[in-house]
């Protein structure tokens, strides 16, 4: 892999922090989207993720049981009440509580 040079790369970190100020100046509302994983994401695709548990196919799911959502998935890591939040399995997004995937594991407790 060959670097880029400095200034290209002073560029791509100016880059980047203005990247992140638009981010911070959105209101929570839109970063909380912003955030929401993407059925359409490759990622979510590998494990069959839905945002809504109830659009989840059974036929096509054997592995999904009723009653089974991100909320209370093992590898979720949103705090209770909350609409999303975080998820082992994608780091830097965040998953609907009222999801489910494939990768589905019961909370001990
Ligand atoms: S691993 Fe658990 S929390 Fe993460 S998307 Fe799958 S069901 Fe939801």
């Amino acid at each position: 892999m060959t670097h880029h040079p400095t200034p290209n790369r002073r560029l791509a970190l100016s880059g980047l922090a203005a990247t992140g100020l638009a981010l911070l100046l959105r209101s929570p509302a839109a970063r909380a989207q912003d955030a929401l994983l993407s059925e359409d994401d490759p990622g979510a695709k590998g494990v069959a993720y839905r945002a809504d548990a109830a659009q989840v196919d059974p036929a096509r799911n054997p592995l999904f049981k009723p009653g089974q959502q991100c909320a209370n998935c093992s590898l979720y890591a949103g705090e209770p009440g909350q609409p999303q939040g975080g998820c082992g399995l994608f780091y830097g997004k965040e998953v609907s509580a009222r999801g489910w995937c494939n990768a589905w594991e019961r909370r001990p407790g």
